[in-house]
């Protein structure tokens, strides 16, 4: 056997589950970024390495994130090399500032040498193998970093300045480093808490949280251990069913529970159904939280994001279609049976306009002035339908496509999944539709 292959099974202990980060022959997974100069560093793969030249600073960064972690990987360089590997940094921003990073350099003035985490920890005495590959095994642990530099145990202390981010290479000026073996094993830690998800979302969706808002618990409390998310339009009983057999306890819905606005089960409390949904979220434990206000508000409208990448408009919206062509490009990307449609199918759609969920009257006069098709999710039978209608008998040329709430929005949903899984890596989530809800006769 190869003394490589030897000792990564003797690092790699029964039952633990290694993850390449680097594929030995593209950056696939990584993202090179600017530091503090313009440029992004010139990143390439050579000899089965990834290779920085020093033609110009920057740092290259995994796509995923990471909290709690085993990391190992090799890297060689000139005696005096100026590099560092960046731990639970952020993607914006300076690296060294934004996360950790892990030295590898012999000069540093302050003391902050090849082991020490640059600013926080200073490790023990290490010296590189100039021109050789070495070896750094990682471990962060919550606050705790044990770094081992070629077997050796160089840092062993804790710091707890970030908590989890991604990991990254320095590529400074006139520096050449290579980089290797690169793999990673997310540590177990104990769980998170309900309480502890919604404070990453309150903070992750980056708008200030509204004093009055429906964007409350539903069901279940703050410190309900959470075994894993669901993401959906609506918390219909289908959906708590799916995400209870799924072992999945903390349902994230954009649309209510309990049918009201509110959610509030006064006047309902004695209904069968209400009652036996009711008994389902007992018995599973299950979390509800109700995510509407806030997604909406999220620069750009998550919603709205979401839809515009389940009707594969993300670059813009589709151009020289009949109003009847884009009902039914609309009906195929989103896979719903049928939409309902104002104006004559033949004219063409040349401005759309999209407003997903409940359409205002006053909110779908302005998209109308502005375009000939406007999209809704629903809309009162006696508000836009019949104001459209008037438009087209004043002679004026004018779509509307209907699509239902829950269709007009779900995309939004599936899209709040997948920022989630950036935010709570540590748990398994999902998005499972409330579905399409009408049948066709
Ligand atoms: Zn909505």
């Amino acid at each position: 056997m190869r003394p490589a292959l030897l000792l990564m099974l003797a690092l790699a202990a029964p039952g633990q589950d290694w993850t390449p980060l680097f594929d030995g022959k593209t950056l696939k997974g990584w993202t090179p970024r600017a530091t503090t100069a313009p440029g992004t560093g010139d990143w390439a793969i050579r000899d089965g390495a990834i290779y920085c030249g020093g033609k110009e600073p920057g740092w290259l960064s995994t796509d995923a994130a990471f909290r709690d972690f085993r990391l190992q990987l090799e890297f060689k360089g000139p005696a005096d090399v100026n590099s560092g590997v960046f731990l639970r940094s952020q993607k914006e921003g300076q690296p060294h500032v934004t996360g950790y990073e892990l030295q590898i350099w012999e000069m540093q003035p302050q003391g902050y040498l090849t082991g020490s985490l640059v600013g926080s920890l200073k490790a023990g005495p290490a010296k590189i193998k100039a021109n050789e590959w070495n070896h750094y095994d990682i471990t962060a642990r919550g606050d705790h970093f044990v770094v081992k530099l070629n077997g050796q145990t160089v840092l062993d202390a804790r710091d707890g300045k970030h908590r989890e981010g991604h990991i990254g290479f320095q590529c400074q000026p006139k520096q050449t480093i290579w980089f290797r073996d690169i793999r990673v094993q997310r540590l177990k830690r104990a769980g998170l808490t309900a309480g502890e998800v919604l404070g990453r979302i309150q903070k992750g969706v980056a708008v200030p949280w509204q004093e009055k808002t429906v964007d409350t618990l539903k069901s279940g409390t703050v410190d309900t251990p959470v075994t894993g998310i669901v993401t959906t339009f609506m918390a219909t009983l289908e959906v708590l069913q799916k995400a209870a057999a799924e072992g999945k306890n903390m349902i994230i819905t954009h649309e209510p529970t309990f049918y009201l606005h509110d959610d509030s089960t006064e006047a309902t409390a004695n209904d069968p159904t209400v009652i036996a949904k009711k008994a389902l979220i007992e018995k599973h434990n299950l979390v509800i939280f109700r995510f509407h206000d806030h997604w909406h508000r999220r620069q750009p409208d998550g919603i709205r994001v979401g839809m515009m990448k389940a009707l594969g408009w993300e670059n813009g919206m589709p151009e020289g279609l009949t109003l009847r062509e884009l009902a039914e490009a609309v009906k195929k990307r989103l896979g719903i049976a049928a939409v309902r449609m104002i104006g004559d199918p033949g004219m063409k759609a040349g401005r759309i306009a999209l407003t997903p969920g409940y359409a205002s009257l006053h909110g779908s006069m302005r998209e109308l002035a502005k375009s000939d098709v406007l999209i809704i999710g629903e809309a009162r039978e006696w508000e836009v339908y019949e104001y459209v209608q008037d438009q087209i008998a004043s002679g004026q040329k004018k779509g509307l496509i209907v699509l239902g709430h829950a269709s007009s929005e779900e995309g939004g949903m599936k899209e709040a999944a997948e920022w989630l899984r950036g935010l709570v890596p540590e748990l398994p989530v999902a998005h499972i539709a409330a579905g399409h809800l009408f049948t066709v006769q």
